[in-house]
């Protein structure tokens, strides 16, 4: 299935500047800002530069360098804001919403990092 991705969507208009945001941390490929509705004390957006619609059109399609630095600002955010368990930090928790039935908003690849208190179970409504 070929992605067609919105260049109007609102990560788009941050990533060109045309929308401010409140940036934790940027690359060459990545950037991290703070969510607009945090839900949790700590609530981060990380999101590849690149035109990816969802996690699937970024794994099928972005480079192995979008990737890698994808991940590797992941950590080191999770490093810099004190919560990345590796250094006896709290932890955190990602969710990335991917289509219809995970109700994602915005589409264009985001991981949501969200940290800052217990978060309780994963789903308010398991199956
Ligand atoms: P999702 O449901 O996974 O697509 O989540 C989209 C997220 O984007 C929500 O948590 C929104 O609060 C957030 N959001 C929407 N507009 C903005 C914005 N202008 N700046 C920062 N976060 C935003």
């Amino acid at each position: 299935m070929a992605y067609d991705y919105d260049d109007e969507n609102i990560f788009a208009k941050i990533l060109r500047g045309e929308i401010p945001n409140k940036t934790v941390h940027e690359t060459e490929h990545t950037l991290a800002f703070h969510d607009i509705r945090p839900q949790a004390p700590l609530h981060v957006l990380l999101i590849p530069k690149g035109p990816y619609v969802n996690s699937d059109h970024f794994g099928l399609e972005a480079s192995d360098a979008e990737i890698l630095d994808f991940y590797r600002t992941l950590a080191k955010l999770s490093h810099d804001l004190g919560v990345a368990p590796g250094a006896d930090g709290p932890g955190y928790r990602l969710i990335g919403n991917s289509g219809d039935h995970a109700h994602q908003e915005v589409p264009h690849f985001h991981m949501h990092l969200m940290a800052g208190r217990s978060l309780g179970a994963m789903l308010v409504n398991p199956a």
